[in-house]
């Protein structure tokens, strides 16, 4: 049996991270992730807004993990070069009755160490975002929040921790965990078993299986669904910072925002699910989100609109983020009812579970530790004199593939060979966003299906959009008449 000191049982956003941080000591990690990819679960389908800080509620993990992971993930976008803008945000007051809403969500921001929180008029306001509706009488501005590309940033974490040591076991679902003879655990999955001295549970919606195996105080928890619609980007500068509105009991409402890529992003709308794996969309939750979205900013052109989806929040049933190490089973920690910000909050809760997992076995800091990551190469976003240099020395950066977003051979080619690299379309798709763009990979997927299929030395008719059974072939049509 394979032996650890740490397994990290799914490799979202939070359990990425937990990975990065302990691979800057003597520590080995395994991830196992039952998808075929990294960000596969929750961290693929959100706002992918890194918030300020000012919505928690003071004193809870929430807020110090949110306030601590915001200023991390500026200073890893430039160590780990991955996309992020710092373009602030908005919370809007449509009349006097939410004034004292709005106040107090600055007074929060002020007790979480928000820095430059101000409520501007609505006159400031629109100078500010002059698509704004003219209803609007005040908002909190919130400079610090920004905007980041949430695979972009799970896969910098996940290929920073592999570059420091971590192996990465895909297609390979936890089934149990057991209690070993030697002071450890013996995880069970679908495909073998492994020992690991400490386990971290960060399996996102899922999380509350684990939770309940080790753990004597049992939760539960519930999807909550969330629905938005992407416009092109033709639509991408209608505003620039993120405009939310008041937020209400099922969490921070509809919000407009730009991503960090271009295009304009309008939702998500609240519902609590019982399927784990439900992430359609429905023409009603469009129309809420749609109509909602307008009282904010009037003009968003919907006729621009390229794709629709949807994500799953884990919901628990109290407030907070389940963070530590279980009394009752020393060595098993957890990450668990991740809901939102937990992207924003990702950095934070890697350091300090990770510090956590560090401190209790007396780990040495890695002598040899990576600091440093190579974003992909973005060739749409290189000078004319770079373009060129790069085509001469690599041919294949000059063959374009997903002619909407300007991605070539050599990009895909990147994406997977990378560690943890591509395997699917999916996986394609998000390192380096072939697909992504108006036609929706019309017209592009099977380029990349027989790029996929040389690389990776495997038949057409095993290359999968994501996980197994969503294969895009189905045989050969020769000689059928
Ligand atoms: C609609 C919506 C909007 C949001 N907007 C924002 C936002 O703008 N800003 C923000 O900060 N946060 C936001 N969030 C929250 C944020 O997306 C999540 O908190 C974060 O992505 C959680 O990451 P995670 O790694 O904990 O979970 P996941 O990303 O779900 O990762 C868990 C992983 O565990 C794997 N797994 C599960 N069970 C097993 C098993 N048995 N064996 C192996 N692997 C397993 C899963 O496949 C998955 O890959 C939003 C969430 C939603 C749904």
């Amino acid at each position: 049996m394979d032996k650890y000191d740490v397994a990290v049982i799914g490799a979202g956003v939070t359990g990425c991270a937990v990975a990065m941080y302990l691979c800057r000591s003597e520590v080995s990690v395994i991830v196992l992730e039952k998808e075929e990819d990294v960000c596969s679960g929750t961290s693929k389908a959100n706002s992918g807004i890194v918030h300020a800080g000012y919505d928690a509620r003071p004193g809870t993990l929430k807020a110090r993990m949110n306030v601590r992971g915001s200023k991390l993930i500026e200073e890893l976008s430039e160590t780990l070069d991955f996309p992020y803008r710092n373009n602030g945000s908005l919370v809007l007051c449509f009349d006097e009755a939410g004034m004292p809403r709005l106040k107090e969500l600055y007074d929060r921001g002020i007790k979480n160490g928000v820095d430059g929180i101000e409520i501007l008029t609505g006159e400031q306001v629109r100078q500010k975002e002059s698509a704004v509706s003219d209803e609007v009488i005040a908002a909190l501005w919130a400079p610090t929040a920004g905007i980041v590309c949430p695979f972009g940033m799970t896969a910098a974490f996940a290929e920073n921790a592999a570059a420091n040591g971590a192996q990465f076991r895909f297609l390979e679902e936890v089934t149990g965990i057991v209690r070993d003879g030697e002071g450890g655990f013996v995880i069970r999955t679908d495909r073998g078993e492994f020992f690991a001295r400490n386990v971290v549970n960060a399996a996102g919606v899922y999380a509350d299986r684990f939770h309940n195996m080790m753990r004597s105080q049992k939760i539960s928890i519930t999807p909550r669904r969330g629905e938005y619609v992407l416009l092109d980007k033709q639509a991408g500068d209608l505003v620039s910072s993120t405009v939310f509105q008041l937020p209400g009991p099922y969490g921070k409402g509809v919000l407009v925002t730009p991503t960090v890529h271009g295009n304009l992003l309008v939702g998500p709308n609240a519902e609590d699910i019982e399927d784990k794996e439900d992430t359609t969309t429905t023409s009603e939750g469009m129309e809420d989100i749609k109509t909602k979205a307008l009282r904010s900013v009037p003009g968003i052109p919907y006729n621009l609109t390229i794709t629709s989806f949807a994500g799953l929040r884990a919901h628990g049933q109290d407030y907070d983020f389940i963070l530590g190490e279980a009394e009752e089973n020393p060595g098993f920690f957890e990450a668990a009812a991740i809901s939102s910000p937990g992207l924003s909050s990702a950095p934070a809760i890697g350091e300090y579970i990770a510090g956590l997992v560090v401190s209790r076995n007396g780990y040495k800091p890695k002598t040899d530790y990576i600091g440093t990551r190579k974003g992909f190469t973005d060739v749409s976003r290189l000078s004319a004199e770079e373009r060129s240099r790069l085509i001469r020395e690599h041919p294949e950066y000059g063959r374009i593939v997903c002619r909407c977003e300007n991605v070539t051979e050599g990009q895909i080619l990147e994406a997977i060979r990378r560690t943890p690299g591509a395997r699917s379309l999916d996986g394609i798709k998000r390192r380096v966003r072939q697909g992504m763009g108006r036609c929706q990979s019309g017209f592009c997927t099977p380029a990349a299906m027989k790029i996929l299929s040389d690389e990776l030395g495997i038949p057409m008719e095993k290359i999968t959009k994501n996980r197994p059974g969503s294969e895009l072939l189905r045989g050969d049509t020769d000689g059928v008449s």
